[in-house]
């Protein structure tokens, strides 16, 4: 059970919150002394001041994160020890879930209750698997013949950069903190300036837990400063991104630039979401379609940003999603029944209300929501807004808005849908809503996107693969799979003869 909502403001009043950077096992103030405000979307107040490391702290982390590397003090444990410290730092983040989620929730706006009820549970299964998964994984022999032995072995990449978003800060840490040391790597965690409380808090948790100095580090600061730095480095061996696709075509470059480090990335998308006429529950698809666009205010990579509707369901569906978005005003996200919370912060205010303009210069149809509000409280808040009459060549429904706004387009049928589904940039998510068992599969197959869903939205599990075809990005996070992005593979070639 939540405390009621006056308690959550009491304790976010009472908070203390550390705004340093961890390097080398303790928190330091960047070298420089600079700090930049906190500022919760919530309210507009400046709730912290923060270190804003560059260069030189960049170089003081990778040289402590190498040298651990090199000691051996986490990359040479045998498996089962690690398997040890990372469940103890999962336990840990599970027994600080109020505090990481209360200040998840100051730091980027999101409903309390989501950050309760999805982010810190997500956050430690996500460790919990990884930690479980590093002692059961056996390496291969080659079926070269009699007169060799060849061992196909994983090793840990060395020193691993993770540079992350703000919408999901801690999940999108974990999804490359867990493989990333389960596999032996030093790692350097440089959250977005946007919202770098909970990376920094739960460094200590790390170090509680038993990670030795230099193999968990954070770096609190601005991409174009600390994450360039870390991104450039001559000594940094691989680069975990997950952020717009913007800035996720710098990391190729600055890969190019410096030492061709491994680049993994987790851009942005503009999934489709498919309702077609035989779908089985309409009630239920609406529901979905709703929730896969004003969930997380829309600031979610994988949101159904683009409803394609089969024109013989159009009203019912559409008519359906607005009732689902009246549902869910904008409310004070420090209250437990709050849905919809703040948007992140002033500038992606104003780009999501920049979109909705757009939408409506355009030609599209206002059919819900459009306008900011809550405005006396001093925070960033978008009604849940619906388009309808959306051409495939317009901008909302080309571009990413990450925020509450969706763009339903009408096609006549499902192959109009499939082409309409697969005409844009990106290819991280989809969903296809039918009976038809056969035509599922089918479209399934046609959709260009890392996931497709069936008959629901946003469906998830650690044991699955995330990420995206085309320009939403290279690898996969969760999973198993997520091992290949932070190790090498090494054959060892060995004469019988
Ligand atoms: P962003 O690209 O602006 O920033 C992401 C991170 O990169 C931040 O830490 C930022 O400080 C850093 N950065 C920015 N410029 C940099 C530079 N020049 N050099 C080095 N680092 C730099 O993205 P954002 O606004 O924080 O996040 C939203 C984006 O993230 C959306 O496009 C969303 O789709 C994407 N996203 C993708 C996934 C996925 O799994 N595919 C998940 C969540 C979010």
């Amino acid at each position: 059970m939540s405390p009621p909502t006056t308690d959550w403001r009491a304790r976010a009043r009472a908070l203390a919150i550390n705004g340093n950077a961890f390097i080398d096992g303790r928190y330091v103030p960047a070298s420089s002394g600079a700090t930049f405000d906190c500022v919760s979307p919530i309210d507009g107040r400046v709730i912290a001041a923060i270190a804003s490391t560059d260069a030189p702290d960049v170089d003081r982390a990778v040289a402590a994160a190498r040298r651990a590397f090199e000691a051996g003090t986490w990359s040479r444990q045998a498996p089962r020890e690690r398997k040890r410290v990372l469940l103890r730092f999962a336990q840990l983040i599970e027994q600080h879930a109020e505090e990481l989620a209360l200040l998840e929730t100051l730091d980027m706006g999101k409903p309390i209750s989501d950050s309760l009820a999805v982010d810190i549970p997500a956050t430690v299964r996500c460790l919990t698997w990884y930690a479980e998964a590093i002692d059961k994984l056996y390496d291969e022999v080659a079926p070269t013949g009699p007169d060799a032995l060849a061992l196909i072995t994983r090793e840990p990449v060395g020193v691993v950069g993770a540079i992350v978003p703000w919408n999901f800060p801690l999940i999108m840490a974990a999804w490359k903190i867990g493989p990333a040391l389960a596999a032996g790597n030093s790692f350097i965690l440089k959250p977005s300036e946007k919202s770098p409380l909970t990376a920094i808090r739960i460094a200590a948790l790390a170090s509680e837990a038993g990670i030795p100095d230099g193999v968990f580090n954070v770096l609190p600061g601005y991409g174009h400063t600390a994450g360039q730095a870390l991104a450039l480095h001559m000594d940094v061996d691989c680069i975990g991104f997950t952020g717009s696709t913007r800035t996720g075509k710098r990391m190729l470059e600055y890969s190019g630039q410096s030492n061709m480090k491994r680049v993994w990335l987790e851009c942005g998308g503009k999934s489709p979401n498919i309702i077609l006429s035989d779908c089985p529950d309409l009630d239920r698809a609406a529901e979905a379609a709703a929730g896969a666009i004003f969930f997380n205010q829309g600031e979610m990579c994988s949101a159904g940003s683009r409803l394609i509707i089969e024109e013989r369901v159009r009203d019912e569906v559409l008519e359906k999603v607005v009732a689902a978005g009246r549902r869910m005003p904008p409310g004070d996200p420090l209250d437990p029944a709050t849905k919809l919370g703040a948007i992140v912060d002033d500038v992606q205010l104003r780009t999501v209300l920049g979109y909705i303009d757009s939408g409506r210069s355009e030609g599209a149809q206002l059919l819900a929501g459009g306008r900011q509000v809550r405005q006396e409280t001093g925070g960033c808040y978008v009604e849940p807004t619906v388009f309808d009459g959306v051409r495939p060549e317009m901008t909302i429904a080309r571009e990413e808005i990450f925020g509450p706004v969706l763009a339903a387009i009408t096609v006549r049928d499902a192959e109009e849908a499939v082409r309409v589904g697969n005409s844009v940039i990106y290819g991280l998510a989809a969903a296809v809503w039918t009976r038809d068992v056969t035509r599922a599969h089918r479209i399934a197959r046609a959709l260009r996107a890392g996931v497709v869903y069936v008959n629901c939205y946003d469906a998830d599990d650690i044991t699955t693969p995330f990420g995206g075809f085309k320009q939403s990005g290279t690898g996969r996070d969760k999973s198993l799979h997520a091992f290949d992005k932070y190790t090498e593979l090494k054959t060892t070639w060995i004469d019988l003869s």
